[in-house]
């Protein structure tokens, strides 16, 4: 089974990062800089039975704004190529506007969304992380919550799990 999982998240979250510890290879560009990623790159893994299809979705200004919108479109659409999982990156306890746009995109889609919490490794004050994640769960119904490290790649087995389940 093929099945397509969307990336996303606004500029530099850790998208790319996450895509290729996802793919377990570099076939993403990963900066410091936002916008780095300028087009979508697909990443395959193949494991088994499954095979999932990685869009890392660039950021979220001028036309990278429509292909954000394009992507979320087909996702709601039944038609080929349809994005069955989507992985919204956020990074660790902070909660910007760009974040709150992506948010509406994703639960509008219909598409089951995991919030993958990232640089976790960042977060100074770990006891600000729970309270945090209390705060995360309100503003939509994710299949799940998890605090991740793409970098060191901290429980990224986890998010690997759930696309297993999902494809
Ligand atoms: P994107 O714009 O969302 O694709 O973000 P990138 O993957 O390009 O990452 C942006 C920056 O964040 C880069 O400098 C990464 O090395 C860094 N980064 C990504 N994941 C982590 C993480 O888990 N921990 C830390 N400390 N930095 C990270
Ligand atoms: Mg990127």
């Amino acid at each position: 089974h093929c099945g397509m999982v969307a990336i996303v998240g606004r500029p530099n979250v850790g998208k790319s990062t996450l895509l290729n510890r996802l793919v377990e290879q570099k076939v993403s560009i990963t900066s410091r800089k936002p916008q780095t990623t300028r087009h979508r790159i697909m990443g395959i893994h193949t494991e088994g039975k499954y095979q999932a299809v990685y869009v890392d979705t660039p950021g979220l200004h001028s036309e990278e704004k429509r292909a954000i919108n394009r992507l979320m479109n087909r996702a709601a659409s039944s038609s080929i190529g349809d994005v069955e999982l989507i992985i919204f990156v956020v990074e660790g306890t902070r909660w910007t506007d760009d974040d709150e746009m992506v948010l509406t995109k994703v639960m509008g889609s219909g598409v089951p969304v995991i919030l993958a919490i990232n640089k976790e490794d960042n977060v100074k004050e770990k006891e600000e992380l729970l309270p945090h994640l209390q705060w995360l769960a309100t503003k939509g119904n994710f299949l799940d919550m998890i605090p991740i490290s793409a970098k060191h790649g901290k429980r990224v087995e986890q998010i690997k799990q759930h696309v297993h389940n999902t494809l």
